[in-house]
């Protein structure tokens, strides 16, 4: 068997396969080149998906005729000035898309520099077929026809123009968030898909992501050991079946990159069923020693010097972004209707100017994410991973005349749910529980009749001495409450007793957090308003938690005291106990009104 060296056209076309599979790859490398070439607007015009042809024509600096030949030839690049690959900020740098894409269609190359005039140069399946002067504004203008028509192993795994088209979208959104400085044009079939104008990245991923995240979602912005993450994520109750709303860019180059998928993922472990995905826009800018661009023909993947740390960032930034917000959202919810239990972040200003058309709140689409919220966005984050643990009552005698109605029946082990005259009560038992023992407490206290509870054995508790200190600081006001306790050592708090209201509780941590409490308060807050948070810590850890499978008539006793509490509408953290759907809102759910 002998060697032989293989012909330039061959080697392009093997080049091809690997760098364009379709025509959105041809189209990535394109406006990739326009946008390299320093646009400022970049018009992409694509018939049949881009099967029949792709054209993208920018008005960024043109070449001269000999630059063009050179630019069809393989390896010829002007984008690495020296050999430093490891320091390139370009889309490109390897110098092989034009002549691979020239290699497997019919491609026309016209280009004009500024100060010169225009030149056509035509290329038929590698050969050359042709070369003219060309009427054209400075700037460049690609055009592809037939991509793979040549080609039938290629043209085999090609797709319904249809689908090609999609492909070609997304590929155009994900560079027109790359850089949105540039401004876009996208035509398909002679209509006008996209006009995008030069703005700022969160306005244009807005505009891009309109629809999906004008209320759903967080704004990310995140750094750590030299590396920043920005962007934009949904909240776990805005999920969709495919992941195909993932914009991932490291240092503004759109990639698909497993780690950063992966680290995606990650941070909503647990917060949303495997089978769902998140919406993400996210930017993550490192320096370029960190990162090598060149392990992927078609550029979409990377290689991390240390991939623990990004995923660090990203898991980490995500995850405190997302606990954030499930508090968040969760207070606004009582004030507004419960249609809009969700919220956007940091980029409502520019998401508001683009409102949704038609934005009747009442709309079934924005039902259907709040209504998961409802459920979700509680404390415990792993009831999305549980199966259904409804338990219903029957429903047979009359609803008596009670505001928050009757208890009906316990999701989840954590809401009540109850019939009302005029709607349906959703309870959540912990919140609602902790407001009550805390107004229990409360005027006990003011009645200066707070019963205590004297432990049989007193309690030893363990915990830093500065802890001690502000404890024993506060020994007089807590007595107050019935919370008995004095040093006993210098790292050691001894426990007489604890309020009756409590139950059995677990002093070390309820000490443990009293201490937190008093270190933060440490300001002029009055005496007052000092007791009144230390009982509302003290409240919590004696409240019956989410999880706790309650009887019917614990349920309605809940409710009943609820009614006569005051100020039993919020929890001690300031998030609602309860909401109602009234009937007209139900109906509206189910489109009856
Ligand atoms: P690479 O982008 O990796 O350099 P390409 O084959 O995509 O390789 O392009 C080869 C060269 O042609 C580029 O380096 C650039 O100098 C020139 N070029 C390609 N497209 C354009 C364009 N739209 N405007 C100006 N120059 C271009
Ligand atoms: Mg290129």
């Amino acid at each position: 068997m002998s060697i032989r060296r293989l012909p330039a056209e061959l080697i392009n076309r093997i080049a091809a396969g690997e760098v364009v599979e379709r025509p959105a790859s041809a189209l990535k490398e394109l406006v990739e080149n326009s946008l390299d070439a320093g646009a400022n607007q970049v018009a992409v015009r694509l018939h049949a998906g881009g099967l029949e042809q792709i054209e993208v024509a920018d008005d960024g600096r043109g070449m001269a005729p000999d630059e063009m030949r050179l630019a069809l030839e393989r390896h010829a690049t002007s984008k690495l000035p020296g050999d430093a690959i490891d320091r390139v900020t370009s889309f490109g740098f390897r110098g092989e898309a034009l002549p691979s894409i020239a290699s497997v269609s019919r491609l026309t190359l016209e280009s004009r520099a500024r100060g010169s005039d225009g030149w056509r140069i035509e290329i038929d399946h590698g050969q050359a077929s042709g070369e003219e002067p060309a009427a054209l504004p400075p700037g460049t203008r690609v055009r592809v026809q037939g991509l793979f028509d040549k080609v039938p192993a290629r043209r085999k795994f090609l797709r319904s123009p249809r689908a090609e088209y999609a492909a070609c979208l997304d590929t155009v959104k994900r560079l027109a968030m790359a850089r949105s400085d540039a401004g876009f044009t996208l035509d398909h079939d002679g209509r006008r898909i996209l006009t995008l104008a030069p703005a700022e990245p969160p306005a244009r991923v807005a505009e891009i992501l309109t629809h999906e995240l004008e209320r759903h979602g967080i704004g990310i912005d995140c750094a750590r050991e030299g590396m920043r993450l920005t962007g934009v994520i949904s909240l776990p109750t805005f999920n969709r079946g495919v992941a195909d709303r993932q914009f991932l860019f490291v240092n503004s180059r759109p990639v698909k990159d497993r780690l950063l998928v992966g680290a995606l993922r990650g941070a909503y472990r647990d917060l949303i069923a495997r089978d769902r995905h998140p919406i993400a826009a996210l930017f993550l800018e490192v320096p370029l020693e960190e990162v090598d661009v060149n392990v992927h023909p078609a550029k979409t993947e990377v290689r991390f010097r240390d991939p623990s740390a990004v995923r660090g960032l990203i898991v980490g930034g995500l995850r405190h972004a997302l606990d954030e917000e499930s508090g968040r959202s969760a207070a606004r919810e009582q004030a507004a209707a419960p249609v809009m239990w969700t919220t956007g972040a940091i980029y409502d200003a520019a998401l508001n100017r683009h409102p949704r058309e038609g934005g009747d709140p009442a709309k079934q689409e924005n039902w259907v994410p709040a209504f998961a919220g409802m459920t979700g966005v509680a404390e415990d984050h792993r009831l999305f991973t549980q199966p259904p643990a409804a338990r219903a009552e029957a429903a047979d005698e009359p609803v008596p005349r009670f505001p928050l109605g009757v208890a009906r029946g316990q999701v989840a082990a954590t809401y009540i749910v109850a019939e009302a005259e005029d709607g349906l009560v959703i309870v959540d038992q912990h919140a609602a529980h902790e407001r009550l023992v805390l107004e229990r407490m409360r005027s006990a206290r003011d009645g200066g009749t707070v019963a205590r509870q004297a432990l049989l054995i007193p309690e030893v508790v363990e915990l830093e001495e500065p802890d001690c200190d502000r404890l024993e600081g506060a020994a007089a006001d807590l007595a107050e409450l019935g919370l008995e306790a004095e040093r006993f050592g210098p790292s050691s708090m001894l426990v007489r007793s604890v309020p009756a209201a409590l139950g059995k509780t677990d002093i070390a941590g309820l000490l443990a957090d009293l201490a937190g409490e008093i270190a933060d308060l440490g300001g002029p807050l009055s005496l007052r308003d000092k007791l009144d948070l230390v009982a509302a810590t003290i409240a919590c850890h004696g409240s019956v938690r989410a999880g706790r499978v309650l009887s019917v008539a614990e349920m309605n006793a809940l409710l009943r005291e609820m009614e006569i509490t005051p100020r039993s509408g919020q929890c001690n953290h300031g998030r609602p106990t309860w909401v109602k759907l009234g009937h007209g809102e139900i109906e509206k759910l189910f489109g009856r009104r």
